[in-house]
């Protein structure tokens, strides 16, 4: 029995440490670490339930303390977080009291007075209790001091010189606005068709260390007659820089993100770069959300005085951090989608009854992902969010991105078939992505949209541009398909 319990003991022990070596490899501690590491867990554990000649308490005293500190340098090196600091503080406090507790219990049934021991035990339990305490100011403070670090920062962007003079003339403009960068999976963003899809595709994004980074682009609308409006609104600088702290997470959840997942330097954030187009972000009237993903989403905390148009299904189903819609929660608009076929779409909705603004539903990306289609001077820009990622994408037979799987799969590609054949049926229709990695953004929108009026000419060299990179029954040309390149740290796309 004795043995059973030992072979049980040494099971459990040799599981949890497996877990927590996996977790830590997920967070890129260096393999020789993991080993050495692993290595001590299993002895101190041999140590413990077979001491042999050693003897239990030195097996503790050996292996344990090595073992005991490896784990704490490991948790401090990859997972910690300012906020844990009260916690752990309290945590030993209370075992100290604990154990002071049962060491007094035992000696007063003997008709003793509390040890020494115990005396200093309890000692340490009240000290490290009041430490405790205390650290949740200067914690507090510490997660202040980024947020006002980074106020600094975007208001110093604010005011730098230069930038445009906005023109009142009547006619509709639109600006792309770079607004942070994503750091995802390859996979993830190119691997559909190579298994990236529903449960052993998340999976696969939590193991999978081939990462690039991708661009996040919203859009600014200048409109005569509905004023300004915003496609999606990027990441915050508190997604970016506070991640731990915006996303509130606990030591298990933090255990499975990704820290680093999103990047913004102060001349990305939306208020900036709205300022240096001349305008204010107060000033923005309306927001068409494509999806509630939080990449899209992060400047919303900005927008409390704007209206917010979504998909209901998206609000009810997709949204995974309420937080980042507080404080626009009470100024959501949903579409009803009863304004009849739009191109290929069955159904749209005609958001202002002039034809101005027509809202397309594509569920799939999200469960209710939308595309936004703006009627402007010489054609039609097509905002697709995250339907299709990059002009690559839309040649859905040879480049996919992951899927949810199941309905959500099937929706996803007759969205994108939707895309195709309206952009099929009308040549000035030029279409705009959310994470285009490509030259279309980098070159050709960015030069159509310069001062953001493509016109006829701008639409058609978008259009020009497209049909370089995919033929006209939507297959990639040659040069333009997506593979991996390995890099220091986050790899790079090449296109083939
Ligand atoms: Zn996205």
């Amino acid at each position: 029995m004795k043995t059973l319990g030992k072979i049980a003991l040494a099971v459990l022990g040799l599981l949890m440490a497996a877990v927590w070596l996996v977790i830590l490899r997920l967070k890129d501690v260096p393999p020789v670490a993991l080993v050495t590491y692993g290595a001590v867990l299993v002895a101190f554990l041999g140590g413990v339930l077979w001491p042999g000649r050693l003897g239990r308490r030195r097996a503790l005293l050996f292996l344990g303390v090595p073992a005991g500190l490896g784990t704490l340098a490991l948790y401090f090196a990859v997972v910690f977080y300012v906020t844990d600091a009260p916690v752990l503080l309290g945590a030993v406090a209370v075992a100290c009291l604990l154990a002071a507790l049962a060491g007094g219990v035992r000696r007063g049934r003997g008709g003793a007075g509390p040890s020494r021991r115990a005396l200093l035990t309890g000692g340490a339990g009240i000290l490290l209790g009041a430490l405790a305490g205390l650290s949740t100011g200067p914690v507090a403070r510490h997660r202040s001091e980024i947020e006002a670090r980074w106020r600094r920062e975007t208001q110093a962007a604010l005011r730098a010189p230069g930038g445009r003079r906005p023109v009142a003339d009547g006619r509709v403009r639109v600006f792309p606005l770079h607004v942070g960068d994503t750091v995802v999976p390859y996979g993830q963003f190119y691997g559909g068709l190579d298994g990236w899809e529903g449960l052993p595709g998340y999976v696969r994004t939590l193991v999978d260390k081939a990462q690039i980074t991708v661009p996040v682009h919203a859009y600014l609308i200048d409109h005569p007659r509905h004023g300004l409006m915003l496609v999606d609104t990027g990441v915050n600088g508190a997604q970016a820089h506070d991640h731990d702290g915006y996303y509130r997470h606990n030591l298990a959840s933090r255990l499975l993100t990704e820290r680093n997942e999103y990047r913004l330097t102060p001349e990305q954030d939306l208020r900036v770069r709205v300022a240096r187009l001349g305008y204010d972000l107060k000033d923005v009237t309306t927001v068409f959300l494509t999806h509630v993903h939080e990449d899209h989403a992060g400047g919303l905390r900005h927008l409390a005085h704007a209206r917010v148009v979504l998909d209901r299904r998206d609000w009810e189903q997709g949204t995974l951090y309420a937080h980042t819609f507080e404080e626009v929660q009470d100024a959501l608009v949903f579409p009803a989608y009863g304004s009849g076929p739009f191109h290929a779409f069955p159904e749209s909705h005609d958001h202002f009854g002039d034809g101005s603004v027509v809202l397309l539903p594509t569920p799939g990306h999200s469960p209710g992902h939308l595309c936004v289609a703006l009627r402007m001077d010489g054609g039609t820009a097509l905002f697709l969010g995250d339907t299709l990622y990059t002009l690559p994408h839309l040649a859905v037979g040879q480049v996919r991105q992951m899927t949810v799987g199941g309905q959500a799969t099937a929706d996803q590609l007759k969205a994108a078939e939707r895309v195709r054949r309206t952009l099929a049926a009308d040549p000035a229709m030029a279409p705009l992505f959310a994470h285009d990695n490509t030259a279309y953004q980098t070159e050709a929108v960015a030069t159509a949209f310069r001062e953001g009026l493509p016109e006829a000419d701008g639409f058609r060299r978008l259009r020009d541009h497209l049909g370089g990179v995919l033929t006209p029954d939507w297959r990639l040309r040659p040069g333009h398909a997506p593979a991996f390149a390995p890099g220091e740290g986050v790899g790079r796309v090449e296109f083939r």
